[in-house]
């Protein structure tokens, strides 16, 4: 039996998990020895623990920075729910309560403290922490630190001059997401870490199936794609709120449980929407951006772009609210050329009130670069996680089989031909129309709208009947990315003739087309149907304990916990604590209902089956 006071039986007692993930062990140890560290660790790799195990461990109390007052208050009931005394301060509080938190605080009742960032602006707050013993200083999402990152807060340039200010030097870990090398040297420079260790256990979420698919029928393909991930949590993201309307009243007609949230609506509507989602009211939110910043739902198994969005960045967040708890879960970007349209026009719209003169023709420039990659991604037929990774300055790992792309196989076909006569077709359309009169135009299709235009008689028409319109889909958007064509920012978006000299340098114009898809994205770790049935009554379960306590269900467990659970289907306290995720306290609070479930399940199917032997 390892001595409790290592960090390894605290994983176990608190946590309920074996052993730890890459990274955590030498973060908690170098912070244990007391040094400063830097912990750049993608979502979900499991941050919070490296700092709250030390926490538990040190004789005073660590005091947390975190961004979000939604964040703190769900690190906290976690913590709660596992039998951790934890706390946090932030601006909902009345001064009362502070105080109360302040008392227990100097009593010794907490090991934690959440706090934001605001809160060191607070001359108070410095003097009250000149009395405590702190041993640390965190400060979590450490890249909102720095300038160049995409969430700066300059409360948080604060935090140095405070730590500075204490009776003695606490230790100082900063932990993060994401951090370019310019992020990572702002954030040691401006936290004034001290020989800080750095451990970055690269951007890698192995747990997430990532893939583009390029289709006009967006909104079919999502109805489609929700009906075959029923009782799944979901979130489909849109450039705009009034393509949240739409996608959301197509899936409440489908008899979709789904709800909506973006910055028009009144602020109950959307508290009370993202609650809805949060506690497992409703499986699917549609969203714009605005949705998902100190949203900590783990158990969320896909997310969906109808558009694509700015920059790799933005994707790679928003997409990362997949999965966070480990379990396998797929991002899927639906994507087509009037994405560039509508991110070419956001982006000429975005207010700069808040950039120096300056500086606005730099942000402009690298807004425009980071746009340029997105539709790369959008538009590669090589491994997406690759593209990802390679992004953010990480080796090149090759093909990762697990995406759309290592899927699907492509064939090179030479389109120097086609793309000749798609010149001139946009040529005689003298620019008026779009990516769609082009196609049925070359394709020689019989409808009145071309009748009308006369397109009937122009020398293309027709001229490219035997290529199907997803090729010559792929072509033009191809000719759009590579500046041949130019698709107009406008509200009916129009082709335009680009730099055409272009394609007399290219020989051959290669074009990647998908000839077919070799493997399906891998499900969920449940092995059968049977066990399927026992995962769906477990979750129901987990959403009733949830609802009594007025607790987010994921809290109570993960997916991957409940998917623990149906693969060992544990019949005694003992064997329920053997469940990855299951602490000591949560193996006593819940352990009976469960285990009863459990058993139940397992006698009936066994009764069904006609089985003399329990066969769970
Ligand atoms: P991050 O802050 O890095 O996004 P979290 O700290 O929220 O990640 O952890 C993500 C999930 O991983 C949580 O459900 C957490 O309980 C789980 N987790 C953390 N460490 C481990 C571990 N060693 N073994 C199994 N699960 C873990």
């Amino acid at each position: 039996m390892n001595n409790i006071n290592e960090p390894i039986s605290i994983l176990k007692k608190y946590y309920g998990y074996d052993d730890f993930r890459e990274g955590q062990e030498s973060v908690i140890n170098t912070i244990l020895e007391g040094n400063d560290c830097l912990a750049i660790m993608p979502t979900g790799a499991g941050k919070s623990i490296c700092y709250q195990i030390p926490a538990l461990m040190f004789d005073g109390i660590t005091i947390v920075i975190s961004p979000l007052i939604s964040l703190m208050q769900d690190q906290v009931k976690a913590l709660k729910s596992a039998q951790i005394e934890a706390c946090y301060i932030n601006s909902y509080l009345t001064d009362l309560e502070i105080a109360k938190v302040f008392a227990d605080v100097s009593a010794g009742k907490y090991k934690i403290m959440y706090v934001s960032p605001e809160r060191l602006d607070n001359v108070k707050f410095w003097e009250y922490c000149r009395s405590l013993n702190i041993s640390m200083v965190t400060v979590d999402e450490a890249h909102c630190l720095s300038q160049w990152g995409q969430d700066f807060r300059p409360s948080y340039l604060r935090i140095s001059e405070f730590v500075k200010r204490l009776p003695k030097r606490p230790v100082v870990s900063g932990f993060t997401a994401t951090a370019t090398a310019a992020v990572k040297n702002d954030i040691i420079k401006r936290l004034e870490l001290i020989n800080p260790q750095i451990t970055s256990t690269g951007y890698d979420r192995t747990n997430l199936y990532y893939r583009v698919e390029a289709t006009t029928k967006k909104e079919k393909y999502i109805v489609d794609y929700i009906l075959q991930h029923q009782n799944q949590a979901g979130i489909i993201y849109c450039a705009t709120r009034k393509n949240v309307e739409k996608i959301y009243e197509a899936l409440i007609k489908a008899d979709i449980n789904a709800t909506m949230y973006h910055a028009g609506l009144s602020n109950s509507n959307r508290k009370k929407n993202q609650d809805d989602f949060i506690y497992d009211r409703k499986d699917i939110i549609v969203a714009t951006n605005a949705f998902g910043m100190g949203i900590d739902k783990s158990n969320v198994r896909f997310v969906i772009h109808y558009n694509m969005p700015q920059s790799i960045e933005n994707y790679y967040q928003e997409a990362g609210r997949a999965g966070r708890d480990g379990e396998e879960a797929e991002c899927t970007l639906l994507f087509s050329s009037q994405d560039i349209v509508i991110n070419k026009f956001l982006l000429e719209n975005k207010d700069f009130s808040n950039v120096s003169h300056e500086d606005v023709e730099l942000v402009k420039h690298n807004d425009s670069l980071r746009l340029k990659s997105m539709i790369e991604y959008c538009q590669t037929t090589s491994c997406l996680r690759d593209y990802i990774l390679t992004y953010f300055g990480e080796n090149k790992k090759g093909d990762c089989n697990k995406c759309g792309n290592c899927s699907r196989e492509y064939k090179v076909a030479d389109m120097k031909e086609q793309a000749k006569w798609v010149i001139n077709c946009v040529a005689e359309t003298k620019g008026s129309y779009g990516i769609n009169v082009v196609i049925k135009t070359l394709r020689g299709a019989r409808s009145s709208k071309l009748i009308d235009i006369g397109a009937v008689n122009y020398k293309s028409y027709g001229r490219l009947k035997d290529e199907t319109e997803v090729n010559l889909r792929t072509l033009i958007n191809q000719m759009i990315c590579d500046g041949l064509l130019v698709q107009t920012d406008s509200k009916y978006s129009v082709l335009r003739m680009g730099n055409i000299d272009r394609l007399k340098q290219a020989e051959p114009y290669n074009v990647k087309q998908c000839k077919s898809v070799k493997k399906k994205a891998p499900s969920n770790n449940i092995k059968d149907k049977k066990d399927e049935t026992l995962f769906e009554l477990l979750r129901k379960l987990r959403l009733r304990l949830a609802k009594e306590e007025g607790m987010p269900p994921y809290i109570v467990f993960s997916d991957k916990t409940l998917v623990d659970m149906v693969n060992k289907c544990p019949k005694t306290i003992d064997e329920f604590l053997d469940v990855s995720g299951v602490g000591q306290a949560k193996a006593e609070k819940y352990g009976d209902e469960f285990i009863g479930a459990i058993v139940e399940y397992s006698r009936n199917s066994s009764k069904n089956m006609n089985l003399h032997e329990n066969d769970c």
